[in-house]
């Protein structure tokens, strides 16, 4: 099995544009960026899901986030907002299995858009959300 890029890139074995390193957690530049600043948060340790994650790296990848965020919205690339996406397996468009976390900061006419479906407007009714609910807390820890 070939080696994981993002693991790769943790020992340095493949170039990245750094913007912050600590014990546990990496930033770097997409070098494919959806815009400009396009930042990438990677565990250092390789986990495949958000929910094999330990809870202590979920907040440091998410404070990273922020550091980053922070960053952006000081900084001269102007943007005027910020997408934070986790792609959490293949159908939700998750192609590189080390949990990842986008940062995306935005700009005026860039193209891009998170695309929700058309969704009714009545929406479900308190015993269809219900029986859903119980399908999902029986699971909550
Ligand atoms: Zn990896």
């Amino acid at each position: 099995m070939p080696e994981c890029i993002f693991c790769k890139i943790v020992r340095g074995t493949l170039q990245s544009t750094k913007l912050y390193e600590d014990e546990h957690m990496i930033a770097f530049l997409d070098s494919r960026p959806i815009t400009k600043g396009h930042t990438l948060i990677i565990p250092k340790k390789h986990t495949e899901m958000l929910v094999e994650l330990e809870d202590n790296l979920v907040g440091d990848m998410l404070i990273t986030a922020k550091k980053i965020g922070k960053a952006l919205r000081k900084s001269k690339l102007n943007c005027r907002g910020i997408n934070y996406v986790l792609a959490d397996g293949a159908e939700a468009g998750q192609n590189i299995f080390h949990v990842h976390m986008h940062v995306i900061p935005r700009y005026r006419g860039d193209g891009f858009g998170l695309r929700m479906p058309e969704r009714e407007e009545e929406g479900e009714d308190e015993k269809t959300l219900e029986r859903t609910a119980i399908k999902i807390r029986k699971f909550l820890e």
